[in-house]
């Protein structure tokens, strides 16, 4: 068996292997209409585009040599031009709950988070879309890593593909949200061939209603995902008008909360389905009966569900979780009004795994590290001269 001659580069001060020919395409990046034209170009028909799909995919092979429906000839020309690799499992976790998450290293020294969540019959996937993210949203621990770069094909693929080798058969993947690091209408090309591989019949078979993209709400690109893809849409609402969203989800300023809604319709147009509506519920900020009873408001109209997410805590953030019974009230306004509303339950908490606690190792290159640095040391004193007045006033 004929292997691709690997030699070690230095990123970073990380050693790393490569295969020897950069030249070399891997297969993983394809999904199958470039995979045909890629076989055309090659002077080969395309339905081998079919046969390498489903050996990669569907039977997790790798090696050109065991595709065994593939003639010697061309086997032997794909080792010599093609490979298939994927990120590779740095650390891996397993909460209390079942949940697992494993930190993947990408050949750039960087690393991603993904994560798997394991519920009754459902086996849902969490996948990241970039290393790290642009959006400054105020609550969220990526965001703190700032940002690298977009995920390729292969890599957003690739963690689909290890999950899939790493996880018991008897508990399968039936779900995946594209809700990892990452925001995935900024890297909207990749983003959707991945998403096409993943409800490829010949990859994962998932239904377009069991693939879900979360959005903080580029309007532009959602006009074009609709164009593109046709899967379900969810969207990081977090407030119901434009002043609270301009300090929790920064993108609202240049995409007001009236444009999302419309640009949200449009996306729903002439389907059944509905988009889901993330709402983080964050203690004295968002939470009150006044922003229920505004969000019902906003929302009519609209072929809505809400998801409330208790907000998951991490260090230095100055947010804090809303009540149970605050969550309850909350709910308890909307599903009145008429709206299917689901309060997520928190997994994975105890690794770190759960929603905005991601954050795999980024090498920043936005600055917004710092940035949010110095915002965490304002807050911290911030606190300090809180307590130190407190203990005046108790003197
Ligand atoms: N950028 C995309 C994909 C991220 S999805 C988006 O914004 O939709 C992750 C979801 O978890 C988003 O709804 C995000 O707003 C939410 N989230 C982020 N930080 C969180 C936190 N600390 N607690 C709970 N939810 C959080």
């Amino acid at each position: 068996m004929k292997k691709p001659i690997l030699t070690q580069i230095s990123v970073n001060e990380h050693l790393y292997s490569v295969p020897d020919a950069p030249e070399k395409l891997n297969l993983l990046d394809l999904d199958r209409e470039a995979l045909e034209a890629w076989f055309v170009e090659l002077g080969e028909k395309a339905f081998h585009a079919r046969q390498v799909l489903k050996w990669i995919h569907k039977h997790q092979v790798t090696d050109f040599d065991a595709m065994t429906d593939i003639g010697k000839s061309l086997r032997a020309k794909l080792q010599d031009i093609a490979y298939v690799r994927m990120p590779e499992i740095a650390v891996e976790q397993a909460s209390e709950d079942g949940t697992r998450k494993w930190l993947m290293e990408l050949e750039c020294g960087n690393r991603i988070e993904t994560v798997f969540i394991p519920d009754g019959y459902r086996g849902t996937l969490c996948v990241s879309s970039q290393v790290g993210c642009a959006l400054d949203c105020t609550f969220c621990s990526t965001a703190r890593q700032g940002f690298n770069r977009n995920l390729s094909v292969a890599e957003i693929i690739g963690q689909v593909w290890v999950a899939k080798r790493e996880i018991s058969p008897e508990r399968p993947l039936t779900n995946i949200v594209m809700m990892g690091m990452g925001e995935p209408l900024a890297n909207l090309e990749n983003v959707v061939a991945a998403m096409g591989i993943m409800m490829d019949d010949l990859a994962y078979e998932l239904s377009k209603r069991r693939v879900t993209l979360s959005t903080a709400g580029i309007v532009p690109a959602l006009d074009r995902l609709k164009a593109l893809s046709d899967v379900s849409l969810a969207v990081s609402l977090h407030a119901p008008d434009d002043e609270l969203r301009d300090q929790l989800v920064p993108l609202n300023r240049k995409y007001p909360i009236r444009e999302l809604m419309a640009a949200c319709r449009r996306y729903v147009a002439g389907d059944r389905r509905k988009v889901t509506f993330e709402y983080v519920m964050l203690d004295g900020v968002n939470d009150s009966d006044r922003h229920a009873r505004q969000l019902v408001k906003l929302l009519q109209g609209i072929p809505a569900k809400v998801n409330l997410i208790p907000f998951n805590p991490f260090p230095t953030t100055r947010f804090k979780r809303s009540s149970a019974q605050r969550i309850e009230a909350f709910q308890a306004i909307l599903m009145r009004a008429g709206l299917i509303t689901i309060t997520r339950r928190t997994r994975g908490d105890d690794i770190d795994a759960a929603c905005g606690q991601l954050v795999g190792r980024v090498t920043d290159r936005s600055r917004r590290h710092l940035r949010s640095a110095k915002r965490d040391l304002r807050n911290l004193e911030t606190a300090a001269v809180n307590k130190v007045e407190l203990e005046k006033n108790r003197l």
